[in-house]
């Protein structure tokens, strides 16, 4: 199949259905699937080749609607391709990338997110676990909480502290962490959706080669702040496709068929989005219990629709690099979603009343509403709560005052514990 980012849109689509029909099949393993799409560039299409076909905004989502309309498993997804990868493949050496991209962008590793900690969350840049030099390796010690996936990780990006006499932000390195060996104790939290999504993780001497370490010793704040900045553009961003396989060589689904993640499959959709096809979703509904024509819920749509409009607008020119820009696009991307999740909830209870508490898969919505409902409060909370969003709005996109807190070059060892660390 040719391909050129000069293409248009309905190009694209044609192509990528020309090729799905030479190359979907739901009988294959989801570990071939993925691996035909990373190689013709389809799983992450914006990347630059060669592992993607650089293509715009606009391209990528002809990519995902010809998945869509083939019925098509879409790409691997999960915290390796929405945070480790992009942030691998800026601060990577070339190895680093050559040998960890690859099978991210396949689906052969699940990444898990190793940054917040059960005294650091808002304040992550007071987190305690510590990494310690020994010889070609790092020991490291100490305890991370919701740990989304981290049971079935193969790696996750970590954040320690390799030189507590440096100043908070400044003695903290990254780490490519491989999750599977003796010292890392992963223990499940169940949530209120009741899935256990999240996880405590403990360490206790766990290691992790120095060829692993990510960027320079006691860079990490500055790389964990890109991670932080691809998740909170992520949270503006839908997925596409069909399916729910998760990858990785744990959780035991890249030797199924494609077909098993397919039954009674709709389109993937993300709790933590309100995409534009949410919408479309909520007019159905609303026609359905002939509530269109109420008022209040026609206000509600017309709401949603604007907020959802806006955020995708914003997030195309942000990505366009046309001038204009503010530089706390994220923060904002991340707010407007939060916002747009919280009003969208509303509608959904609004639109189906008493109905909108039953949940699984024989009620009106086959649980997809209620899943969106109990997971909302979330996204306000992971990648930097709004609270933190507006803090970083304020400061560097507005020029207030930096919040007032211990001097910035005082030993981190010198902090008094929790108060303020
Ligand atoms: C669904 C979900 C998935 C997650 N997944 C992961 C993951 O995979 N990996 C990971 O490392 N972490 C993960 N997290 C953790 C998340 O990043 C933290 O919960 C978040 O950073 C907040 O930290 P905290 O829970 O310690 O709350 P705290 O920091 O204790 O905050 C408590 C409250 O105080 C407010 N607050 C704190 N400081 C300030 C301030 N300076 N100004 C104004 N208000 C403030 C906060 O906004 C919040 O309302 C996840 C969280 C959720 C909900």
């Amino acid at each position: 199949m040719a391909s050129s980012a000069a293409q248009t849109a309905a190009v694209v689509q044609t192509e990528v259905e020309q090729w799905l029909d030479e190359n979907w099949d739901p009988a294959r393993s989801v570990r071939a699937w993925w691996a035909l799409l990373a190689g013709a560039g389809l799983s992450y299409p914006n990347l630059d080749p060669p592992f993607g076909r650089g293509y715009n905004r606009d391209q990528v989502a002809a990519v995902f609607a010809a998945l869509r309309a083939k019925g098509a498993m879409g790409p691997p997804g999960g915290l390796g391709t929405m945070l480790a990868m992009p942030t691998i493949l800026q601060y990577g050496t070339p190895e680093q990338i050559r040998e960890l991209v690859p099978k991210i962008l396949d689906g052969s590793h699940g990444w898990c997110q190793l940054f917040s900690e059960p005294g650091a969350g808002s304040d992550l840049a007071g987190l305690q676990t510590r990494a310690e030099r020994d010889g070609d390796e790092w020991v490291v010690t100490g305890q991370k909480v919701w740990t989304s996936t981290g049971q079935t990780a193969d790696y996750g990006i970590l954040i320690a502290r390799t030189d507590p006499a440096a100043p908070k932000h400044q003695g903290i390195t990254y780490f490519l962490f491989p999750m599977q060996q003796a010292g890392v104790d992963v223990r499940p939290l169940r949530e209120m959706t009741g899935h256990a999504v999240f996880n405590e993780v403990f360490l206790d001497g766990a290691r992790v080669h120095d060829s692993l370490r990510l960027g320079d010793l006691g860079t990490g704040w500055a790389v964990a702040n890109t991670t932080l900045g691809f998740e909170r553009a992520g949270i503006g961003d839908a997925s596409g496709g069909y399916g729910r396989a998760a990858p990785g060589t744990v959780a035991g689904h890249l030797d199924r068929a494609c077909a098993e993640f397919l039954k009674g499959a709709r389109p993937q959709v993300s709790q933590g989005h309100i995409s534009p096809g949410t919408v479309k979703r909520f007019i159905a509904m609303a026609k359905e219990r002939g509530l269109d024509q109420d008022p209040m819920v026609r206000q509600a749509i017309a709401d949603l629709h604007s907020r959802v409009s806006v955020i995708g607008w914003s997030a195309k020119r942000a990505k366009g690099g046309a001038g204009g820009r503010t530089g706390v696009e994220g923060p904002l991307a991340k707010i407007g979603m939060t916002e747009a999740l919280r009003r969208g909830r509303e509608l959904g209870c609004r639109i189906f009343g008493a109905d909108a508490q039953l949940w699984g898969p024989d009620t009106a919505t086959e649980g997809w509403l209620q899943e969106l409902i109990v997971f909302s409060p979330g996204p306000s909370i992971y990648g930097g709560t709004d609270e933190i969003q507006r803090n970083i709005i304020g400061e560097r996109g507005l020029g207030l005052p930096k919040e007032p807190g211990p001097a910035r070059d005082t030993p981190f060892r010198d902090l008094p514990a929790n108060a303020t660390r």
